[in-house]
């Protein structure tokens, strides 16, 4: 099973990622994640993605692409992925598509978490408490809030145009949320 995660930050993409990863049994694949470990391990990769990140930037296509595109040839990602915080821009989506077609799959399902922002503001000043991510203070949140309806919310109509979009209500408890993303990755899997 391929999947995609698309939502604003503090969607709870991450959270419901555990979850979907364990039932499926495929690999969580979280942009974020790996650049924050490479900007912990002082990596060069970490070095060019920290200034973007610490502004609440995109990281430029050309890097996160090439990163997917290395840890989509991992063994592990050789039956199915579940991509969390990947594509972010339509371009991104287009270069995902080609990596897909070259592993000869196919992208089952594009799963959009729906929450309003006054949920999504009181959710990363908790996450910001309990975390300390400097991503998460006002001012940068902001900056990725813009981010995203500037040049990710276009990736909504993009999916689904190709027949790939299911909206998930993404308000409520973890657990409720957990049953409605997993149903519908049930029923993505049965098509
Ligand atoms: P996240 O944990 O997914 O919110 O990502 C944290 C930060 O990493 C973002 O604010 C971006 O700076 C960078 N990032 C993660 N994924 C991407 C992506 N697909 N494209 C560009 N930048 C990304």
């Amino acid at each position: 099973m391929r999947l995609i995660l698309l939502g604003p930050p503090g969607a709870g993409k991450g959270t419901q990622s555990e979850a979907i990863s364990a039932t499926f049994g495929i690999p969580h694949i979280s942009t974020g994640d790996i650049f924050r470990a490479n900007v912990a391990g002082e990596t060069p990769l970490g070095k060019e993605a920290q200034g973007y990140m610490s502004r609440g930037e995109l990281v430029p296509d050309e890097l996160v692409n090439r990163m997917v595109a290395d840890r989509l040839r991992q063994d592990d990602a050789e039956t199915g992925f579940l991509l969390d915080g990947y594509p972010r821009t339509v371009g991104q989506a287009f270069t995902l598509a080609g990596m897909v077609a070259m592993l000869d799959a196919s992208i089952d399902a594009v799963l959009h978490f729906k929450v309003d922002l006054e949920e999504l503001e009181s959710r990363i000043a908790k996450r910001q408490e309990e975390e300390g991510r400097d991503d998460d203070s006002a001012e940068v949140f902001e900056r990725r809030m813009r981010e995203y309806r500037d040049q990710t919310t276009d990736l909504i109509p993009h999916y689904a145009g190709i027949g790939l979009l299911v909206d998930i209500d993404a308000v409520g408890t973890i657990e409720e949320v957990r049953e409605r993303v997993l149903a519908a990755c049930r029923e993505a899997a049965d098509e």
